[in-house]
This record gives structure tokens, sequence and C-alpha cells, in this order.
């Protein structure tokens, strides 16, 4: 116990809460990771006690400083500021230390395996229990687990040797992990016991799983972080759905943000079950977020997906694009895939197909000549969608919305599936209405 603990203890002083993030750099930052990391960061501010970002680099061989990187920028973008960065790689020492201290005691001893000598702790078997704070309580038949390696020399520790080592030296209070550790959990009080170190409260959170309930993988979507925030997801919306996967806030509530899922965030709202990873209901989050964006922040956002249009343009286009769209990527696509093309420049029309169903192209061009000159009757300054509306609405309703609004539309876009020819008039603005509804 460090001596800050065991002042409180001996005082009885409520210990500070302490929890961490054990991030193995193999992969890019991975949802699952990402979720855990969440749970841990809230429970622990909530709790005013300290969040550890602890990088498990030991095994060399798996290990890359590029994922690193990836995992703490990814980190970092969700907001999830840790009070403390540690390499697990810097305290090998330390490991070292606790591995020759076993060995002393004969709680450990060397062994040979494939020719090569490994260290293994001496398991006396009978049965470990604990009290999962998600699951409740969890027995153990230890004896099966045999006297089980725990590093392959006194200074190359494994997984489960470094994992307790570190908690225990970094008096992590709650170790918040997903339940595919539950079957470590034995292993890691044993050699707790055997070093004597306190054991911290587990909360093992359900696994994401994909709609098919298999497991979350690259065949089933994006895992990465990277992947989410390059598609254009808001790392607010993000954190927000991540918080609701396998989080249950116990009320209706779906949309939050950081200070308050800090504040409502509670472990008994944990369920057991495991939580599905459905991208549509992570995009549904990202529109209501974005739309909650200061007119500023919007712009921002969807500057880079429209910056082939000139900024005014670009401006007026932020309604239509955030009505259709749930993502930058998806914006990027309808780019691409030329859907906008007719805000930027003049299209092609062809005037055989500018009339509504059998209307002839003289009554078309009648309908056109009326909305020109209900359209000239609404100031420039105040050419917006709603205005354009109000303008045309009784006109069309009387001679026909067909007759009168596809030949608007297909008049200013070229195209016969579109935004609503009133938002794209507004875009386009009066002057360049207009002169598209001329035909000429
Ligand atoms: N390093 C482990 C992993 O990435 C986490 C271990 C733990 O949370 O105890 O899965």
């Amino acid at each position: 116990m460090s001596p800050r603990n065991l002042l409180n203890s001996i005082f009885g002083k409520k210990e500070k809460v302490v929890t961490r993030i054990a991030a193995s750099p193999t992969g890019n930052l991975h949802v699952g990771t990402a979720r855990s990391a969440l749970f841990n960061y809230l429970f622990a501010r909530k709790n005013k006690g300290k969040f550890i970002i602890r990088i498990e680099d030991t095994d060399e061989s798996r290990s890359e400083r590029e994922y690193e990187k990836n995992i703490l920028d990814g980190l970092n973008w969700l907001g999830l500021e840790s009070d403390e960065v540690v390499k697990q790689s810097d305290l090998v020492e330390r490991h070292t230390e606790c591995i020759e201290k076993l060995l002393l005691e004969d709680k450990a001893y060397e062994s040979l395996e494939d020719g090569n000598k490994v260290i293994r702790l001496r398991n006396n078997g009978g049965e470990v229990v604990f009290n999962d704070l998600v699951r409740g309580e969890i027995k153990f038949d230890v004896g099966e687990l045999g006297d089980f390696i725990i590093a392959r020399s006194r200074t190359s520790p494994l997984y489960h040797l470094a994992v307790v080592v570190d908690d225990a030296d970094m008096d992590v209070t709650h170790v918040i992990r997903g339940e595919d550790h539950i079957s470590n959990t034995p292993r890691q009080i044993l050699i707790q016991q055997a070093l004597g170190f306190k054991r911290p409260k587990y909360a093992h959170i359900p696994l994401i799983l994909a709609p098919d309930r298999s497991k979350l993988s690259k065949r089933t979507g994006s895992t990465s972080i990277d992947e989410f925030r390059k598609n254009g997801y808001l790392a607010g919306a993000f954190l927000n759905y991540l918080a609701l996967l396998g989080w249950n806030p116990g009320t209706d509530k779906e949309l939050f943000t950081m200070d308050e899922l800090i504040r409502e965030f509670d472990l008994n709202g944990i369920q057991k079950g495991g939580a599905i990873f459905d991208e549509e209901k992570l995009k549904w989050f990202n529109r209501e977020h974005i739309s909650n964006l200061s007119e500023e922040d919007k712009l921002s956002y969807f500057s880079k997906s429209l910056s082939g249009f000139d900024k005014e343009t670009a401006i007026k286009m932020i309604p239509v694009v955030e009505e259709r769209f749930s993502t930058t990527l998806e914006v990027r696509n309808a780019i691409r895939e030329d859907e906008f093309s007719y805000f930027s420049e003049r299209p092609a029309v062809d005037e055989t197909k500018v009339s509504w169903k059998k209307d002839s192209f003289k009554d078309t061009l009648m309908h056109l000549e009326n909305v020109m000159e209900l359209l000239e009757k609404v100031p420039e300054s105040d050419f917006t969608e709603e205005n354009i509306k109000e303008a045309i609405w009784s006109y069309a309703s009387r001679e026909g919305t067909g007759s009168v609004l596809w030949p608007m539309r297909y008049a200013l876009t070229g195209k016969e599936k579109s935004p609503s020819p009133f938002s794209v008039a507004a875009v386009l603005g009066k002057e360049e209405t207009l002169s598209r509804l001329r035909l000429q």
C-alpha cells in the first residue's frame, strides 16, 4: 500500500478513487478500448479521483510506437484527459523486483519450457471468489490453472504479473474493463495474494457486439476510432453514443454532454448483456450533435467537405446538407457523385424533360413565367427557403404542385432528384434562380 493510502486507512479517510485504461499498443484505438477508457474516466471524474492511461507495451514484439500514438491521439480526441500517462516498459525494474521477491519466498520458481527457462507461480489451488460490481459474485476453481507462467525471465514479465504490480503501485482502486478479462482475474488475484497486494474492485463491462451479435470486427464495419473520426463523427456525438453502449442512465434521456455524463454515470447502471454497436444509431447521435452546434461551428465542421464551393454558397448549403446527411463522409460522397454540381455551375437543361408528365411545353413555360413573377416580389436580402415557398405555394397548389414545382426543380438543378426547389433557390440566390428559370 502506498504511504498515502496507508495514512488514509489509518485515519479512516475515504480512499481516493483511481482508475486506469490499460491499452496494449498492438493496434489502433479500438471502439471497445475507447468505451472502457470512457467508463474509467467518467467514474474517476465523478468521484474526484484520478484517471491513468497506461500503455501496456511489455510485449515488445507486438507493440508499435505508431499504435501508441494512435491510442493517445484517439483518447485525446474524445476528450478523455488523463492525470498521468505511464508506459509499462518503463516499469520493468519494478516488475523484476517483484519476480525476484516471489522467487526468494519460493512463491514462484523457474522451470524449463521448450528448452527455455520460464518463471511459474506456485498455485496451491482452491477457490478464488470475487465480487464483481457488474456481475456479482464470481467463483473460480483455480486448481485447474496449474502453476502458470508469470514471466519469461526475471526481466521479462508477462501481462498478468505486470498488470497486478502496476495496478497496486498506482493505487488503482477500480479495474473497469471488458468482460473478456473475467477469466484473467483469478490468475491476477493469485499473483496479488502472493505479493501481499490489496485487491482492487472489479467491474467487468459487457462486450460490444456487431448487429448480428457476432464479435465486432473489421468484417462488420469500422472498429477503429480513427475511421469514425475521419468519417466525420463529432467527438461529442461519438462519446455520447459510446457511453450508452452498456450503460443505462435509468431515464429516457439519450443526449448527454461530457459534463452531464460525469454527473450521471454510475456503475450500477452498467448492464450485463452485450451491447450492440449500431452505426445507424450512431449517425442519429451525430445529426443531433451537429444540429446543436453554433452556426460558426457548423461552418467549420462542413467547410472542408464544401471547399469546392465559394464561401457564400457553402454557408447557404449548410441547411441543405445538414438535413440530408449524417456525417461529412456522406457529404463528400454525395459531392463526388456530382449531387450538388448545380450549386457551382449552371446545369445543362434538356427541354424535353422540363415538363411535368403530360403538360405541354407551352404551359410549362407559362408556369415558369408566373413563378418568376412571384419571386420578383421577394426581396433579394430575404430570399430564404421559407419566403420562397410562401411566395409560390398557393399558386403551385392551385395549378398542381407537379406542374409548377417539377419544372422549377429541373430548371434549377438539371436533375430529377434534388433537395426541395425552395431550398435550392435559396442557396442559388435571387439573381441566379431567375436566370435559370428563364431557361436561356
Ligand atoms: N492490456 C489489456 C488489454 O489491452 C488490458 C488489461 C486490463 O485492463 O487489465 O486488453
